[in-house]
């Protein structure tokens, strides 16, 4: 069937004509239709990505649609949108490294705290064995002679 080129943009026809031509195997038709309908995450796994914006769909398609265009449109989308999720993955990664760092600090803290207060208990203990042997020898002294 010989399909006749428009002079202006048209709908796709699905002629199929846009396929054939990619040079790294994308199916530009399925591509459009997963930009129409604004999924983005479909269009990745159909390989938008690797569109290398040759232009030669826009050639073949009868309809004049600005493929080209339109791809680098979504890859533009695509990329902005791996930036906000790199962006929103290193602030997660930043909380995380800071909660984890928190609780190391509080954690010496309570260690410190503990052997502070086993060195003062130890301490104490000592100069009442003292305090007892003092007075032990006082007593002693002091006890009449046999
Ligand atoms: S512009 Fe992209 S989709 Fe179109 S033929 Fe080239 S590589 Fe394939
Ligand atoms: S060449 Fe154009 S009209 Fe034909 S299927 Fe591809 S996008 Fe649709």
């Amino acid at each position: 069937m010989q399909v006749i080129a428009a002079t202006s943009e048209q709908p796709c026809i699905r002629c199929g004509d846009c396929a054939p031509v990619c040079p790294v195997n994308l199916q530009p038709q399925r591509l459009l239709l997963r930009l129409r309908d604004g999924d983005l995450a479909a269009m990745q796994r159909e390989g938008a990505l690797d569109c290398t914006q040759c232009g030669r769909c826009d050639v073949v398609c009868p309809s004049r649609i600005p493929l080209t265009q339109r791809y680098r449109e979504a890859k533009a989308l695509l990329d902005e949108s791996a930036r906000k999720r790199a962006t929103a993955l290193a602030a997660r990664e930043r909380y995380r490294a800071r909660q984890l760092r928190l609780s190391r600090d509080e954690q010496a803290r309570e260690e410190r705290h503990t052997a502070q207060t086993a060195n003062a208990a130890s301490a104490d203990a000592v100069a009442a064995a003292i305090a007892r042997a003092t007075a032990r020898k006082a007593a002693q002294r002091g006890a009449p002679k046999a």
